[in-house]
């Protein structure tokens, strides 16, 4: 029953995944807690830390030319010249949430309308935005999307962004780079919309360092997981894939080497969990 992409093309990649997260969206967040016993959230606070945005004076921006890093207190008030986001496989919105939090463009909504930070959310899967966009609206008001236009929800492929060369400052992936079906070519097309001294970072599964616990989380990922999906969201065959493509994706080593083929600078990556998820980040020179 285990159905690999071994012997499938790559189009058949793409609507294998299409299909898996249309079929997930509306359960998507209840079974990312289940599923991880709510880790998911710890992971993405971390990696929310790692990025450094947070309200105006701390968001941190490297200039292109130099090695250090310099708090941009200077950042004009207006979409597309504050700090610019761009979360791809952003789905239901988890991690550009986290950045309007953090920067407090809730707040600024309501007062002057202004914000120092652009978050826009890229997904191909339009079930997924859908959920996003509402929950967005649920959260935080729809000034924020409609009026200030802090957060966007956006359709695209992450192998060919909608977007201008040299657009964003930072680029973050999470849980989604494994699901493409050309990995060098989106790391190509992240390098391409971020500005010279802009970052990416991406938060994935990766291949846990530990032995004892590699074999635990083997059971309970090829045991556990697909068995849940059946129980809880009536759909094995789509958590099966989840399981599978994690296995099939690159070690926490091969991703960098990837990174840095496609151009990116200073590549590094941090273990979470014993290497069930890694944040590798890097940035374009
Ligand atoms: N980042 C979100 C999170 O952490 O909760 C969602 C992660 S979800 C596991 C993976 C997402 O990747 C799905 O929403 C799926 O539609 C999206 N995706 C898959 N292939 C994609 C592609 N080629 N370009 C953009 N998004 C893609």
């Amino acid at each position: 029953t285990h159905f690999g992409f071994t012997s499938v093309s790559i189009n058949e990649k793409e609507s294998k995944v299409r299909q898996v997260f249309e079929n997930v969206a509306d359960n998507y967040d209840v079974m990312n807690d289940f599923m991880s016993a709510g880790l998911h959230r710890y992971w993405k606070d971390e990696l929310l830390k790692m990025t450094g945005v947070a309200p105006m004076s701390k968001v941190i921006r490297r200039r292109a030319s130099m090695n250090n890093y310099e708090s941009s207190t200077e950042l004009d008030n207006k979409r597309g010249s504050g700090f610019s986001i761009l979360d791809v496989a952003g789905g239901t919105g988890d991690v550009a949430f986290r950045f309007i939090d953090a920067a407090k463009c809730e707040e600024r909504a309501k007062s002057s309308g202004l914000d120092e930070i652009a978050v826009t959310v890229c997904d191909i899967n339009p079930e997924m935005l859908r959920v996003g966009e509402s929950r967005a609206r649920k959260r935080f008001g729809s000034a924020l999307l409609d009026d200030t236009r802090a957060l966007t929800f956006v359709e695209g492929n992450a192998q060919y962004l909608p977007f201008e060369d040299n657009s964003f400052d930072l680029y973050t992936i999470a849980f989604g780079l494994r699901n493409v079906t050309d990995v060098d070519m989106a790391l190509r097309d992240a390098y391409r919309v971020l500005k010279p001294g802009g970052r990416f970072m991406c938060l994935e599964f990766s291949h846990v360092t530990n032995v004892p616990l590699a074999k635990l989380y083997d059971l309970y990922s090829f045991n556990v997981i697909p068995q849940l999906g059946q129980m809880v969201a009536n759909d094995r065959d789509s958590y099966q894939y989840l399981v599978e493509s994690i296995r099939k994706f690159c070690t926490q080593e091969e991703l960098v080497k990837r990174m840095e083929v496609g151009g990116f600078e200073e590549v590094k990556f941090t273990n979470m969990s014993g290497g069930i998820v890694a944040v590798h980040e890097g940035w374009k020179p």
